[in-house]
């Protein structure tokens, strides 16, 4: 059965909701050595430009630990590879989860993975908890960063609490500890040019005091509008070919490494977690658990695999329906249905 209470569905040994097929929670793979792990969709932001909506949600979500466990276990028997990076990226904020030191710990013991990374908007880190992190070896923090201008900073994160000059504290203490740090800009053009131009000689600072290779990182990242997300008014989406070419610019202007790619991860092609489902065909499955939002469901499908169901009309749990796949990436494990 599942927990709900406050509008909280815990996902744990007894929910029924497997962890491969969603995008929201679970694990994702998209065919490489690394493994996106998803364990919360709660978050302490509404950033104005977020591409899943977080905070918005009718139901959120939150996984057992030992359930993640147990299901990466699971997953990284189709991968031969010894070098796993699992990338703990949530719908929403990784630092809202009680459980977080212990799924380090846990991720740790298992030989097979080699990196551990988190994706943070990185406004709960203090220095306890990056000395905790470090503790139990995390290897990188990934932060997103958008304006050192307080004001931007704030509109962006739609939080009046918002603190540039936290964060930059939180950099110094990353810097000084055994973890990573990546800072991770989205550049909306036409609202925060001048701060990415900032970020990256705030970025040629920490250089200069000897921060470099993997242990410090810029990736600026271009902003894409997403159907399923919020939207910043009147900021147009900018193709790749344009984005890039600033950045080859940027590069060139402050000799920095501005473009990153998979193969500066280590990030390679691994045997694929591929659903067992073609697109279009209609498939029984049985409905284990409301969604996120009032017209999504989740769907169970040949005992290992959960199924995002789209329905305008209301679905009852532990009902089994037929529904058709619309959306089957031959590389993501991901599986969408609607009735
Ligand atoms: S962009 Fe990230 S930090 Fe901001 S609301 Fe979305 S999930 Fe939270």
């Amino acid at each position: 059965m599942i927990e709900v209470s406050n509008l909280i569905i815990n996902v744990n040994e007894k929910s029924n909701i497997p962890l491969f097929g969603l995008d929201f929670i679970g694990i994702l793979d998209r065919g490489t050595n690394l493994l996106e792990v998803k364990p919360i969709t709660l978050c302490n932001l509404r950033c104005k430009y977020c591409f899943v909506h977080a905070g918005d949600y009718i139901n959120n979500f939150i996984l057992k630990e030992k359930y993640i466990i147990s299901w990466l276990k699971y997953a990284l028997k189709y991968k031969s590879t010894k070098d796993i990076e699992i990338h703990i990226a949530p719908y929403g904020e990784f630092f809202l989860y009680d459980e977080y030191l212990r799924l380090i710990r846990d991720l740790k013991k298992i030989p097979q993975v080699k990196v551990i990374s988190i994706q943070t908007n990185g406004t709960l880190l203090d220095k306890k908890k990056i000395m905790d992190l470090e503790k139990v070896g995390l290897t990188r923090l990934n932060i997103s960063f958008n304006s050192l201008d307080q004001s931007i900073a704030q509109y962006l994160s739609d939080d009046p609490n918002y603190s540039v000059e936290k964060m930059l504290n939180i950099f110094e203490m990353v810097l000084k500890s055994s973890i990573d740090l990546l800072i991770a800009p989205i550049w909306f053009f036409g609202v925060n040019d001048n701060e990415i131009i900032k970020i990256i000689q705030l970025a040629k600072e920490y250089q200069r005091k000897g921060h470099s290779g993997d242990k410090f990182r810029l990736g600026i990242q271009n902003y894409l509008i997403y159907k399923t997300g919020r939207k910043l008014r009147k900021i147009r989406q900018r193709d790749f070919g344009y984005f890039y070419k600033r950045l080859a610019d940027l590069e060139k202007k402050y000799n920095l490494k501005l473009k990153l790619g998979p193969k500066d991860f280590n990030i390679h092609p691994a045997h694929p977690i591929t659903p067992p489902v073609e697109r279009d065909e209609k498939i029984k499955v049985q409905i284990v658990s409301k969604g996120r939002t009032a017209k999504e469901w989740i769907g169970r499908f040949n005992e290992k695999w959960a199924v995002k169901v789209l329905s305008k009309i209301s679905l009852k749990v532990g009902a089994t329906v037929h529904a058709n796949v619309i959306k089957r990436k031959t590389d993501e494990n991901l599986i969408t249905a609607w009735i």
